[in-house]
């Protein structure tokens, strides 16, 4: 694990930091499970794609993913159902607004309740708690499996 501070910001190396980063998180469910978004659609060939531009309101607990490689839009389960158009999610470091997003999850007995979702700055690696979800003690495959 390589997690820094520079000046005063979490930053991470790589997305699994993100995922240890995630595990870590303290005044919240525990997050025992955590998942990289990727966008799989055909256009990749095969090579799922990671990066990703963000819009998420940690207020509604809605966000929404925009494939940097293919324009598909991904909305987080039921967020495009509540939507409440945040704006578009910038570095606080770097301005930039490209970024790596992972989600974390508090399971019980195979049950997850919560729903995390952070996003790694590609270009400064600084670290970001998007939003969260409380989520109705789906099973966790099948929630992991729509993410
Ligand atoms: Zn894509
Ligand atoms: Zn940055």
């Amino acid at each position: 694990m390589s997690l820094r501070t520079v000046g005063g910001h979490e930053t991470a190396e790589t997305i699994d930091d993100l995922k240890v980063w995630l595990r870590g998180l303290e005044g919240c469910p525990p997050v025992t499970r955590s998942v990289v978004a990727t966008c799989d659609r055909p256009a990749h060939a095969g090579e799922p794609a990671t990066w990703f531009y963000v819009e998420a309101d940690p207020t509604a607990g809605v966000a929404r993913l925009r494939c940097l490689a293919c324009g598909n839009a991904h909305p987080v389960l039921d967020s495009e159902e509540r939507w409440t158009f945040p704006g578009a999610w910038s570095c606080v470091n770097c301005n930039q607004s490209i970024a790596e997003v992972a989600f974390g999850v508090h399971d019980h007995n195979g049950r997850a309740s919560w729903l995390v979702m952070a996003v790694r700055c590609v270009e400064c690696g600084h670290l970001h708690g998007a939003t969260d979800l409380v989520v109705d003690n789906v099973p966790t495959d099948d929630l992991l499996a729509q993410l």
